[in-house]
């Protein structure tokens, strides 16, 4: 990270409180007119950071990355996030030609064969979308949680990304489970049911699965995989979408 990129954390960290998002998510918004996005996997946690924005019409940016790959049911929360807000969601897809030849070459599900397979469908599914969503941008907000991330400890509010060039907030770092349902519950927001089958996070279908109480929230993603492989390249150190 460069001089110039720690004087940009360090002058969004100064728009920024503890416990105050809409605020802090309205005040980044006006420094960087146009320049503020947010994905949306649909989990709740993205719901939630979904409501702050749209309830608020904070001009932010909300997109998702369709895979192609989603699940049903999140194909019908992202639906009913459109009927209850009526605000645009953009989506972003794979280039097609790139996943036309992946598919042609390796087979529909070549994911489960090899780490390499995986990463690259990943990489055309997931990571190239996201680099044209963050082209230009400035600020990237998420709805990682630390209790998500395996290196909990080392996570901030705001980090540089380097590899997409953008400054990454996470509003709801610090938030428990609890804290995130309760707020759902709270304000009526339409959430995804397969976080009540035991899904702590949300992504492709033939790739993640629920997770018993205790697992750790890593066994929902790629279980056929070494857990030190475990990495989509959306978040460098962090598995969440
Ligand atoms: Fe492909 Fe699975 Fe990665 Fe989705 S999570 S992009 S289906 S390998």
């Amino acid at each position: 990270m460069t001089q110039s990129h720690q004087s940009e954390i360090e002058k969004i960290a100064t728009l920024i409180k503890p416990t105050e998002i809409v605020d802090n998510l309205k005040k980044i918004a006006a420094a960087y007119p146009g320049q503020v996005v947010f994905s949306t996997s649909f989990s709740w946690e993205d719901q939630a950071i979904s409501h702050f924005i749209f309830n608020n019409r904070i001009d932010i940016q909300v997109f998702t990355l369709d895979t192609g790959r989603m699940f049903p049911e999140t194909y019908s929360t992202w639906s009913r996030t459109l009927e209850k807000y009526s605000r645009p969601i953009t989506a972003y897809y794979p280039e097609a030609l790139s996943l036309q030849h992946f598919t042609e070459e390796k087979g529909p599900n070549s994911f489960y064969d090899s780490v390499e397979n995986r990463k690259l469908c990943c990489h055309i599914r997931k990571v190239e979308p996201l680099k044209r969503a963050l082209k230009g941008k400035k600020v990237w907000i998420t709805g990682i949680r630390a209790e998500h991330s395996p290196n909990r400890s080392d996570m901030r509010e705001l980090e540089w990304d380097g590899g997409n060039a953008v400054v990454k907030y996470h509003p709801l770092l610090s938030w428990s489970t609890e804290e995130v349902t309760e707020f759902i519950d709270k304000n009526n927001i339409p959430y995804n049911p397969l976080h009540d089958k035991g899904f702590v996070s949300i992504g492709c279908a033939p790739c993640t699965r629920a997770i018993r109480p205790g697992e750790d929230f890593r066994a929902g993603r790629w279980w056929w995989e070494d857990a030190s492989k475990k990495e989509c390249g959306l978040h460098v150190h962090e598995i969440k979408n």
